[in-house]
């Protein structure tokens, strides 16, 4: 047997958030994710795992999934079809006993080898997925990709106002706020965020990640256009969103489903309950599932949202490259941290542009 030429390693890919990260069900202050860096020959490409303990997932269960996924594959095979590698990793998933889910697990190595096959090859990962550069400059702008919003997460009222200046300042245009504690927190929060920005041109995009019920849901509606907020997400616990086909038709502004939507097999289950859908690499478990959704929900003409979890910019950059086809942006985890460990990814005019070199366009600096 001839010796692997591959070499993959997965490794604890810790990273310290500059606040901590608040939303209905909980406060975070680092990331725990997973680093995946596959060497063949002089290529050096990297994936990334955002584990989510809300889908079950854990820096060490995507550890474990990746390294006994690997122990009895050829990885050779994936460099020439990356199909091949979505279903193995698919039917190695499904083989496991289901204690914990696998979705970022799958997609971190698909990104290691989406990286790996752009280098070899001297192609953007982009270039594999649009046949026309949607990426080219016109009047300094890059027409075709939506701003990124920049999300505030639950905190206290003056911490919310200094992190809302500080975005501002930063040059955000684009906030999505977190809520979800109750009616009075949230309007708190609002009247906070609307204050600080009423001023400026800013949009607003509400996220309460599921801690509302119908009721709540209903009169805040009534409410959060007077804040001029554009849009909500996941108003309603997972599992809840048969509710929202009652308000579907009357709603002042479109609703979104993000925990309740992580798969192309979930979009069905939610049309006429919500106008649009929140993917993210990290739940599609694949950076082909999550372009094959994105033309799905089209089909459905369901609005999309490009999302991610609190991400380096490595798998930022996997997302960034998806972006043309997004209606809405929300790929900001990387502009939370406090240390990117990766650069190349660039923002411009509150646009998060991949640097179109081979692969995802990113180095690692540091770490
Ligand atoms: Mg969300």
């Amino acid at each position: 047997m001839s010796k692997s030429k591959i070499k993959i390693n997965v490794r604890p890919f810790n990273l310290k958030l500059e606040y901590p990260f608040g939303i209905s069900r909980g406060s975070m202050d680092s990331a725990k994710n997973v680093l995946i860096t596959i060497t063949y020959g002089d290529v050096t490409a990297y994936g990334e795992s955002a584990p989510s303990s809300y889908y079950g997932e854990s820096q060490d269960s995507v550890i474990n999934f990746i390294q006994s996924f690997l122990k009895y594959k050829s990885p050779e095979e994936y460099v020439t079809n990356i199909q091949k590698l979505k279903d193995d990793l698919n039917n190695f998933s499904s083989s496991l006993n289901p204690l914990g889910l696998s979705y970022a697990a799958k997609v971190g190595l698909e990104i290691a080898f989406w990286d790996l096959i752009g280098k070899i090859n001297n192609r953007s990962l982009y270039q594999y997925l649009f046949y026309e550069d949607p990426f080219v400059v016109l009047n300094d702008d890059y027409e075709n990709i939506p701003q990124t919003s920049f999300t505030v997460g639950l905190d206290n009222l003056l911490v919310i106002e200094e992190k809302v200046q500080k975005a501002i300042k930063a040059g955000h245009r684009i906030l999505k706020i977190k809520l979800g504690k109750g009616e009075e927190a949230d309007i708190n929060i609002l009247e906070t965020v609307h204050k600080a920005t009423k001023n400026l041109n800013c949009i607003l995009r509400v996220d309460a990640n599921g801690g509302w019920n119908l009721e709540t849901t209903k009169k805040m509606l009534d409410i959060l256009p007077k804040y001029k907020v554009e849009l909500l997400e996941q108003p309603l616990p997972k599992g809840q969103a048969y509710l929202l086909s009652e308000i579907y038709n009357s709603s002042p502004i479109p609703i979104f489903v993000d925990e309740d939507c992580m798969v192309g097999n979930d979009i069905e289950s939610v049309l006429g309950k919500v106008h649009g859908i929140n993917i993210k690499l990290m739940k599609a478990g694949s950076v082909i599932e999550a372009v094959n959704m994105i033309k799905l929900a089209r089909g459905y003409n369901l609005k999309v949202m490009l999302g991610c979890m609190i991400e380096s910019s490595c798998s930022i950059s996997a997302a960034a490259h998806l972006a043309p086809m997004a209606d809405y942006v929300d790929l900001d985890g990387h502009l939370l941290l406090a240390n990117d460990p990766f650069s190349g990814l660039m923002f411009v005019n509150n646009k998060v542009i991949p640097s179109l070199e081979p692969g995802l366009g990113v180095q690692m600096s540091d770490n």
